[in-house]
């Protein structure tokens, strides 16, 4: 059986790409890992555990359970979960002091 990082955390996407039984090599998608500090230069640094952690939401990092990888697609929805949380709660902020 496949390791759970063989997957993404989030939408179970597998990540290698099949291309039939001829296939000699696998191909994977690219995907970040959660728990590293992203290499990627828009997101250089980012741990994306941090980011879904800073929204009240809990990451369990257990790699022999659940993967410790998600896709750029995911990756990318996190991001934007942390900017929208960020700006939401930044303008609440300004609004609970007035
Ligand atoms: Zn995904």
């Amino acid at each position: 059986m496949a390791p759970p990082s063989a997957k993404c955390r989030i939408y179970s996407c597998d990540f290698k790409i099949q291309f039939g039984t001829t296939a000699g090599k696998d191909q994977h998608r690219s995907s970040e890992n959660l728990f590293l500090p992203s290499k990627r230069g828009e997101c250089f640094g980012t741990i994306f555990a941090e980011i879904i952690k800073s929204v009240g939401l809990q990451v369990p990092d257990d790699p022999f359970r659940y993967s410790s990888r998600v896709c750029d697609k995911c990756a990318r929805k996190v991001r934007n979960l942390g900017h929208i949380y960020g700006e939401v709660k930044s303008s609440l902020e300004v609004q609970n002091n007035n």
